[in-house]
């Protein structure tokens, strides 16, 4: 586009670049170009500045607002050549200029160089909201600041995006900082600018909005030498949600999903933080390890999401510890006690700045009483105990590892002394988790060396005195250590699965035995008893095998009879039913034994295929001192004679039980005071003698 006054002027420009192939618009005035310049989108404009109504210089001004019109190569045509006019045709916006009389020998190669400088800039400009765009989608920022001048740029499409604004100097990068982030992200810019360093600063900025965001600024001092500036360049980045993507991730690697308790990764963590400092101001920490006491019967018998909730309340319960004790003095930054759930049902407590063993004593207290409140779950009160052991550094360890492992012997301590307590380690501790390690492949070599024997309890009649069968209660004779009762070896036992194959010897030796006596006359109406236990029995096999074993050896099923805990029918409920409902089928005996402990119920005796009730002797040993439980003693009988059951009282100690269950509607007795557990030889014994009588 021509834009002149001058007609003639026009026509020699037309003319010219006709001639190149250029396609030529003319307007006559300022006003002609604009009207024009949306109409016919020029590549170029070429134009005069000395022009009526409005000169070039207005007429630049005002191409330059128009859309398209920003990057437009404009070419200011000047009478003269001086620089007054040079200049205020830059500042117009102009792209160059060229002085009259207009060299129409090299306008056309003239014409092509303006042309390509304007398409560059064209693309610039395209390729520069390019990167806006992308800044924005990729929440980026650019800056930079020259540091010889202190001229200060941003390149951002939305600089308030970073707490900035368009128009800032240097200072403005930093007044959207929160306050107890701004300094540091100052020294650390400025360090780098004075060193040349490159910088990395994180830094929370709040928004007009209120809103809080997170922001990296990263970059590097560039140039230096003589030929560059000096600058400081700086990529700003909105990192919030990688922050936040981040914490979920950290959240997910160090704590609990389920209670939002630490995990073990998080609780070695702190351990690695807080050492050094015990270390160095001879403080000590106690690492707690609790355990819930019989934590599988709850998942067993009311399920796993049941059992998830229960393990919440827990948490629950440690936090209140915590929360309403001021036994541990809390340091600055509030964490003195850090609790973690490592496994299952196991949990542990880090706590720093002990100063007595008190404090520990007292805090342990605190949780085992806190865990022994009943909790609430969905309407139901849930009765639960932990075990907890206790270790201390440095007296027990200075790593841990060692703290950890000896808190576990602690709390294996805990749980022999009777459950719901604690116990502090000692080191003589050690040799017992040693020999509990032991025990398994002991146990194995003494089953096929014969040192594991069967002591038979007698059972007698209420009415008349008699002995009317025997209970076969295991034994193991180690050559060294002496007699080893049953509880020392069977928790092991169970826990390993070894029990399965102690089952198995016991049904083969007691029924062997029990058919010898037989066949000798002393068994005559009499019936063996034996115990079976364990972890998920398999009760298809089992009652197979003891169909299997009384056909071997003879044995009338009539006088034989198993004794379980509803414990050990509870854990497969169905199967159980099923098949000890084909072993009373077939005459075979089925005992619950210990009823009135731990999980009983009434409604077990309608649901299993019972024939005995054996009264935990907990219950013979109270008639005297407990009013209550004799009156729950007589009741639970009751209901053991409506359901058909023969009730059998172990545990008679004293004449005075012996007494009173003579009054009582009880079939069989069975205790020490009439007989304690014998040997084989001893019982043979006794048969004969009872024989002669
Ligand atoms: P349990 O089935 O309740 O057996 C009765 C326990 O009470 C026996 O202990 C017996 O010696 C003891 N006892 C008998 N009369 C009295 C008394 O008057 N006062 C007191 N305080 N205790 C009395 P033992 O033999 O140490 O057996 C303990 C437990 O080990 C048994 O309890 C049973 O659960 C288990 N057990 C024993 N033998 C076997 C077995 O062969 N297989 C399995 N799976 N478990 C067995
Ligand atoms: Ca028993
Ligand atoms: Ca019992």
């Amino acid at each position: 586009m021509v834009v002149d006054d001058d007609f003639s002027a026009r026509l020699q420009v037309r003319f010219t670049l006709e001639n190149e192939g250029y396609e030529v618009v003319e307007a006559a005035s300022g006003q002609e170009a604009l009207d024009l310049f949306m109409e016919n989108q020029p590549d170029l404009i070429l134009l005069d500045v000395i022009m009526p109504d409005m000169d070039g210089f207005a007429t630049c001004r005002a191409l330059r607002t128009l859309p398209g019109g920003a990057h437009l190569p404009v070419v200011m045509v000047t009478g003269l050549e001086d620089t007054e006019t040079i200049n205020q045709a830059f500042d117009a916006g102009a792209t160059d200029f060229v002085s009259k009389p207009i060299n129409m020998l090299i306008l056309g190669y003239r014409a092509r160089y303006w042309l390509r400088s304007g398409a560059i800039l064209r693309e610039l400009e395209i390729s520069q909201g390019r990167l806006f765009k992308a800044q924005d989608i990729a929440r980026l920022g650019h800056w930079q600041r020259d540091l010889d001048t202190g001229i200060f740029e941003i390149t951002s499409h939305t600089p308030e995006m970073f707490g900035l604004s368009r128009s800032g100097d240097f200072e403005a990068l930093f007044a959207g900082i929160v306050s107890e982030d701004r300094d540091r992200a100052r020294d650390q810019i400025d360090d780098a600018c004075r060193l040349g360093h490159d910088f990395s600063v994180t830094y929370r900025i709040v928004l007009e909005d209120g809103s809080e965001r997170i922001i990296l600024n990263q970059g590097e001092i560039v140039g230096g030498d003589p030929h560059q500036r000096r600058l400081a360049v700086g990529i700003l980045q909105d990192i919030t949600a990688l922050k936040q993507a981040e914490d979920k991730i950290h959240y997910l690697a160090f704590y609990d999903n389920l209670t939002g308790l630490a995990n073990r990764a998080l609780f070695r963590e702190h351990w690695s933080k807080i050492f050094p400092h015990a270390r160095r101001n001879g403080k000590k920490v106690a690492v707690l390890f609790i355990d819930l006491d019989h934590f599988k019967r709850i998942n067993d018998t009311l399920g796993h999401p049941a059992g998830d909730k229960v393990l919440i309340l827990v948490a629950d319960r440690l936090k209140t510890v915590f929360r309403h004790s001021d036994i541990i003095s809390r340091s600055s930054d509030g964490s003195s006690a850090l609790i973690s759930r490592v496994g299952g049902d196991e949990f542990t407590i880090l706590a720093t700045d002990i100063t007595t063993s008190n404090q520990v004593t007292f805090l342990a207290e605190r949780i085992v009483e806190a865990l022994n409140q009943p909790l609430q779950l969905d309407g139901q009160l849930i009765n639960l105990t932990a075990s907890l052991g206790i270790s201390i550094y440095p007296e027990d360890g200075d790593d841990i590892d060692t703290l950890l492992k000896n808190a576990d012997t602690a709390m294996y301590e805990a749980k022999d002394n009777g459950r719901n307590s604690f116990q502090f380690f000692q080191s003589a501790m050690n040799d017992a988790a040693m020999e509990r390690f032991h025990l398994g492949n002991r146990l194995r070599d003494a089953l096929e060396n014969g040192e594991i024997v069967l002591y038979y309890q007698p059972l007698f009649s209420n009415a008349n005195g008699k002995l009317t069968g025997v209970e076969a209660l295991i034994r193991w004779l180690d050559p060294e250590k002496g007699l080893i009762p049953p509880d020392k070896f069977l928790p092991f036992a169970e826990e390993n699965g070894f029990i399965h194959k102690i089952n198995d010897w016991v049904i083969q030796e007691a029924c062997t035995q029990a058919q010898k006596w037989v066949a000798a006359g002393l068994f005559t109406d009499c019936r063996m008893s034996i115990n079976i236990s364990g972890n998920r029995i398999n009760f298809k096999l089992l009652v197979a095998n003891i169909i299997a074993t009384l056909a071997q050896t003879g044995l009338a099923p009539e006088q034989f009879e198993v004794e379980l805990t509803e414990r050990v029918m509870m854990e497969n409920t169905d199967e159980a039913i099923k098949m000890l409902a084909q072993l009373r089928d077939i005459g075979v005996s089925i005992a619950i034994d210990d009823f009135g402990t731990g999980y009983s119920a009434l409604s077990h005796l309608q649901l299993f295929p019972l024939t005995t009730l054996k009264i935990d002797k907990s219950f013979v040993q109270n008639i005297a001192t407990a009013d209550k439980d004799l009156s729950l003693l007589l009741s639970i009988i009751g209901i053991a004679k409506s359901f058909d059951l023969k009730v059998v009282a172990e545990g008679v100690e004293t004449e005075g039980q012996l007494s009173a269950l003579g009054e009582m509607d009880c079939d069989y007795l069975q205790g020490y005071l009439l007989s304690r557990p014998i040997t084989r030889e001893k019982l043979e014994e006794r048969l004969r003698s009872d024989l002669v009588d």
